[in-house]
């Protein structure tokens, strides 16, 4: 029988792929341990590679999906935006679903914030809140207020501006010449509890650094930044929301901003739609990114497809879920049932910090200094052959699904990451 060429094969694509596409946050070497797939397509929690085998994206794609692959609901209000106005400048023009858009989540806030800008990512979103927090002050005729306050282990994008308050040393000693320095101030991670120390005691003394470094500073400071709750990208810390009121209060005593970067935490993501509403607390700046756009106050920053139109539609469209399938009150059941499958992971004799926060679920794996250094790999390799998509960070397993996930999904992940979990404690470095 004559062999039929058909499409190329996987590996074909894995190959062509490694020759011409640079992929992030990879070694090149490590695809060699580390597989690489080709997707085909996504339906749901699921993403299909294009041998037809599935993996339950366990991390929502790097936390941007919310109502999984292919929502049949906001791909259908982009194919009817797409026939209407795929894109007009919005300097001098306006147009519908920017302003629907804008007041929705104006609305969000019980119109506290009054303005959104647009911009392309998560890290211009971070720039942006800088350069209108140094602007106001500028405008205020305060001039030498032009540095900003970051936590320790901060993650708020990667372009060089954003780079200035990321305190992750991974991302910023490569270009350590070109940032600018922010303030680093403590982390309330609750992890690092004293003997007898709550969470809450944490909070207070992390509190208590970033009132000393204000009172040293406040004079040249225009912004402290921070990520609400959960400092996702740094091993997911979770923290009280105390340190939020605090945080607050320290900034109207010591009269600089607040700005939340809520692009991970936002959109129900913590257990309120805003990370900050946690906290009873507004901050002057939410930046939105990940599971929708951005809000904020505007002013001088343009690109060129700030508030596009088919990007608004989809963001409509996901706030449109959040309202009529009262997304946030089924996430709290839905998060009874996760918490509830993954209990023997959080009873395991080799897991430390087991946590959660709305829809985000953590824990440390105890391993030694060695076998914490392939750990990530070698569990995101694992998971794989169970059919879950999971990306450890460095030794912290983290799940963070879409909302979308069912009760039997909920079940398949609960087991199987326990099995993957066993297998890679079980064997050696
Ligand atoms: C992902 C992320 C960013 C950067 O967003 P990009 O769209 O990837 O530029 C900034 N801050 C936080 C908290 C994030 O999780």
């Amino acid at each position: 029988m004559n062999a039929v060429k058909t499409s190329s094969s996987t590996s074909d694509w894995v190959q062509r792929s490694l020759h011409s596409v640079w992929h992030p946050c990879t070694q090149m070497q490590h695809h060699e341990t580390m597989p690489l797939i080709p997707v085909s397509h996504g339906r749901g929690a699921w993403l299909f590679d294009m041998d037809g085998k599935r993996y339950l994206d366990g991390i929502s794609s790097w936390w941007v999906n919310l109502f999984g692959h292919a929502n049949p609901r906001i791909n259908s209000a982009i194919k009817a935006q797409l026939d209407q106005l795929e894109h007009a400048m919005l300097a001098g023009f306006t147009h519908e679903p920017v302003i629907r858009l804008s007041e929705k989540l104006s609305g969000l806030t019980g119109g506290v914030l009054g303005h959104c800008f647009y911009a392309s990512d998560g890290a211009s979103a971070t720039e942006i809140a800088l350069k209108m927090s140094f602007h106001f002050w500028r405008n205020q005729g305060q001039h030498a207020k032009q540095e900003f306050i970051c936590l320790k282990g901060s993650y708020h994008g990667e372009t060089i501006g954003a780079l200035a308050v990321t305190d992750v040393a991974l991302f910023r000693d490569a270009y350590g010449t070109m940032i600018r320095n922010a303030h680093v101030v403590a982390s309330p991670d609750a992890r690092l509890a004293l003997d007898g120390e709550t969470s809450r005691d944490v909070a207070r003394r992390a509190a208590a650094d970033l009132e000393r470094c204000l009172q040293e500073n406040a004079g040249k400071i225009a912004a402290v930044i921070v990520e609400p709750l959960v400092q996702c990208a740094t091993g997911f810390a979770m923290h009280d929301p105390e340190y939020l009121r605090l945080m607050r209060k320290l900034c109207d005593q010591y009269q600089v901003h607040l700005i939340a970067d809520e692009i991970a935490v936002g959109c129900g993501r913590s257990g309120t739609f805003f990370a900050c509403e946690n906290a009873q607390i507004w901050p002057d700046f939410v930046c939105l990114s990940k599971g929708i756009s951005g809000v904020r106050r505007g002013f001088l920053h343009s690109h060129s497809y700030t508030g596009n139109p088919l990007a608004c539609s989809a963001a409509l469209a996901t706030l449109e879920i959040f309202e009529s399938d009262d997304v946030l009150a089924q996430n709290r059941v839905k998060a009874a049932a996760i918490t509830q499958a993954l209990q023997p992971l959080a009873q395991h004799g080799q897991v430390k910090h087991f946590r959660q926060q709305g829809m985000m679920w953590a824990f440390d794996a105890v391993v030694d200094n060695d076998a914490a250094k392939t750990f990530s790999r070698r569990f995101f390799t694992r998971a794989l052959q169970e059919e879950l998509l999971l990306r450890p960070i460095g030794n912290t397993v983290y799940f963070m699904p879409p909302y979308i996930v069912n009760q039997e999904e909920i079940s398949l992940v609960g087991e199987r990451m326990l099995k993957v979990f066993n297998q890679v404690m079980g064997e050696s470095a």
